[in-house]
């Protein structure tokens, strides 16, 4: 009898470890000032990503499901005025915040997204309620902003956005277009301007997801949506491959289908998730400019975080447990 249930339990146990659960985070590519950037500030960085990956691992181990996962992680950091998202979301060069953002369910390849919105307090969940609660994939500006208000979201005062240390960086950014006329509305993505947020997990039942939030690139024009909330390029997931989150220069990531591309490699060219990405990361993004990197999980629970720029705040939880965030190579 004894040996019997020592079996059982044994059998348990490899089933339970036969099925991983992976997590990871970004907190934005690009330049990184590493005079500007104090211990206290590092540290603040290092905390809040651990803090989303906790919020978004708890779920996982308590058998829920990726894409509640992804929604709890990246709300952290939407919340937190650190990164360029929800809170601390950069400015366009009026000096407003139009926020993006989008989510993908690996099982069924549902999406949703908004574009564009200045009144939604965590856009992950808008473009979540877009998936769950609506017929389609996309809604931007005002047609965003009714369909969160009407499906219960919190919204806030467009003023909620402001954020000091953004609005000096919009004030940089247009003393140096004064300066330079000739490169006159280009957006921004150097020195501490970056900070998208990103999440991608596996759940227990093999199902994956992803998400990604922005409040684009400083100084964009008005209007400008960016990869983020397009599905295919800054997110995707199918269960069959991988879920993957991208930063970065949006219109490379656009241009370059970057988040299917990577998991359509693994499908038909039979590739690794980490083979998929280095390639797309270094030998088709970063010889046309595309600066930037992306974080993906496959089927498996393998976790891949590359990036072809100085710096990427990033983090995980693999399915052995280990826990580590960086933010320079
Ligand atoms: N990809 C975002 C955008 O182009 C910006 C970023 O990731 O830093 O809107």
């Amino acid at each position: 009898m004894k040996a019997i249930v020592a079996a059982l339990l044994l059998f348990i146990a490899m089933t339970a470890q036969a099925k991983p659960i992976a997590i990871v985070i970004h907190g934005g590519a690009g330049k990184i000032d590493r005079d500007t950037l104090t211990p206290e500030r590092e540290s603040l960085y290092h905390d809040t990503l651990r803090q989303a990956l906790r919020a978004g691992h708890a779920i996982l181990d308590q058998g829920g499901t990726a894409l509640d996962a992804v929604e709890a992680a990246i709300v952290v950091m939407e919340d937190a005025p650190l990164f360029n998202a929800g809170k601390g979301a950069v400015f366009t060069a009026e000096g407003k915040n139009e926020l993006d953002a989008s989510i993908m369910d690996g099982r069924a390849l549902q999406a949703g997204a908004i574009g564009g919105v200045t009144t939604v307090k965590n856009p992950i969940r808008a473009a979540r309620a877009v998936m769950e609660k609506s017929p389609h994939v996309l809604f931007t500006n005002r047609g965003a902003e009714k369909f969160a208000s009407d499906n219960g979201l919190e919204m806030v005062d467009p003023k909620y956005f402001f954020t000091e240390r953004r609005w000096k960086q919009i004030q940089t950014w247009r003393k140096q277009q004064k300066a330079k006329p000739q490169a006159a509305a280009e957006p921004d993505r150097h020195a501490d301007y970056f900070g998208t947020v990103g999440c991608v997990a596996l759940d227990a039942n093999g199902n994956l997801a992803a998400g990604t939030s922005t409040g684009g690139m400083t100084g964009k024009r008005f209007g400008r949506i960016g990869d983020s909330p397009i599905i295919g390029a800054g997110t995707y997931a199918d269960n069959r491959t991988a879920g993957i989150s991208c930063t970065g220069h949006g219109e490379y990531f656009i241009r370059h289908a970057v988040a299917h591309d990577i998991p359509a490699r693994m499908a038909y060219k039979n590739e690794s998730l980490a083979k998929a990405s280095a390639d797309v990361v270094h030998t088709v993004l970063k010889p046309v400019g595309g600066s930037g990197g992306i974080i993906g999980v496959d089927t498996h629970g393998n976790v891949v975080m590359e990036f072809n720029t100085p710096a990427m705040s990033r983090g995980f939880i693999d399915r052995d447990g280990k826990t580590k965030t960086a933010i320079f190579k």
